[in-house]
């Protein structure tokens, strides 16, 4: 046993030497690094359909911003004892800060600095708890199940063995990843050190991702660590409900934002959104006179405020108008099963044309007048006239903008309209009657 615990402080203690620790945030990119020694060349691969699906992003789809996707989660809860077991009100509170995260309506976008307001978005993407389970019974989207891990959490971070938190006998399998986006809420620390945050699989399509490896369908989704769900968790590390919002830009396809490089490759690396300045290694903290890499041309300071860094939670506050078309983008592309769509509610008919005249040509039934400029004291009369020159109306009208003349169904074919102030020609239109 004495063996036993110098081994695991041996580990931890080498951990933090190479690391210089600290919690990881989050180990997406730690699985793409795993997987480049599984399959050499994965990574170049990935990176190609990252360029694919952000061209897609800009050309395709540029044109519906209006579209509301509506994302249906499911929410496993594995605990092993009842601190992970948390409350639903945190799940729910998480679901909110989601929802206001990518809305852009969370309070905290007023500290978004004024450089970045230009290119800070809404991704018009939202989140709510399935309803109904993959065989169509109620559900509340929520789904518990005691294990027998008292942890899923490794050091150093060994994301198979996290990822038996989303298989039997520990984990809680997926509901069809197609149609829900499923996020995994389980206890990520290793010795009661909080060693992982959160983690996501980004999007995997065969026909857009040049491999169909990248990950299996039973382990889309998102994993995060019990003590970051929702505000105020009462386990919760400092303002760690953006992590879920991080983990589910990931899922949606977006990278971090200095584009995961080592330090020493610096800012060569690059995160394939243009509006995003360049910058040379994750942040921590709040620091916003961190300026990492000089931008050309226009050299702007680290976006500490993007959802896909590492700084503070209280610090993030928005994503950027590409990154959201690359998520809307991937969700169309990718994972379009898991969001219903709808648009925004129409704007009622306008009352009023701007435009002068009479309307609409050709006429059924009705015809309305524009005026502009109305003067109150002025007599405006309409006249009507056949092709033989005859006049058929003279219309007394009132001094008002907008009015629709009636009783005008016995005119059929081409006439010749004459508005007129005080008996002084305004304009003469020709319009065609009830065809
Ligand atoms: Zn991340």
């Amino acid at each position: 046993m004495r063996e036993y615990l110098f081994f695991i402080l041996a580990c931890l203690f080498s951990f933090q030497v190479k690391a210089q620790y600290q919690t990881v945030p989050c180990a997406t990119t730690d699985y793409i690094s795993w997987l480049e020694t599984q399959q050499p060349g994965i990574t170049s691969d990935i990176n190609e359909a990252f360029f694919n699906a952000k061209r897609n992003s800009l050309i395709k789809y540029k044109n519906k911003k209006d579209t509301i996707y509506t994302i249906q989660v499911v929410f496993h809860v594995l605990y092993n004892n009842s601190s992970q077991n948390i409350d639903d009100q945190y799940i729910e509170s998480q679901l909110d800060v989601l929802n206001a995260c990518f809305r852009r309506t969370n309070a905290d976008t007023v500290n978004t600095r004024a450089v970045f307001l230009p290119v800070a978005a809404d991704a018009g993407i939202e989140f709510k708890l399935a309803e109904e389970d993959p065989e169509g019974n109620p559900t509340t989207g929520i789904i518990r199940k005691q294990t027998a891990l008292q942890t899923f959490g490794t050091i150093p971070i060994n994301l198979a063995a996290v990822d038996r938190v989303k298989l039997s006998p520990y984990g809680s399998p997926a509901w069809d990843t197609e149609q829900y986006l499923n996020i995994w809420i389980c206890d990520l620390s290793s010795n009661g050190f909080d060693a992982l945050l959160g983690y996501a699989y980004p999007p995997t399509n065969a026909d857009n991702w040049n491999t169909n490896s990248f990950t299996t369908q039973n382990k889309q989704g998102v994993v995060v660590h019990y003590k970051v769900v929702g505000e105020n968790n009462p386990f919760s590390l400092s303002t760690a409900e953006k992590t879920t919002v991080h983990e589910v830009g990931h899922y949606l396809g977006l990278r971090h934002v200095w584009g995961d490089g080592s330090r020493n490759q610096g800012c060569n690396v690059d995160d394939f959104m243009e509006d995003t300045p360049n910058s040379r290694a994750a942040s921590n903290g709040c620091n916003k006179s961190q300026n990492t890499c000089i931008d050309n041309p226009g050299d702007l300071p680290d976006m500490l405020e993007n959802y896909m860094d590492y700084s503070d939670g209280n610090c993030q506050n928005m994503f950027t108008a590409q990154q959201v078309d690359q998520m809307r983008a991937n969700l169309k592309l990718f994972r379009s099963g898991i969001a219903s769509v709808r648009y925004p509610e129409p704007l009622p008919e306008p009352v009023v044309f701007a435009e002068y005249g009479l309307h609409p040509n050709p006429v059924i039934e009705d015809l309305a007048v524009h005026l502009t400029d109305v003067d109150e004291n002025a007599s405006y009369t309409l006249e009507i006239f056949n092709i033989l020159g005859q006049k058929v109306r003279n219309v007394m009208l009132q001094a008002q903008s907008l009015q629709h003349v009636s009783n005008l169904s016995d005119l059929h074919g081409y006439y010749v309209c004459s508005l007129q102030k005080n008996q002084e020609v305004l304009m003469t239109q020709k319009v065609i009657f009830n065809p």
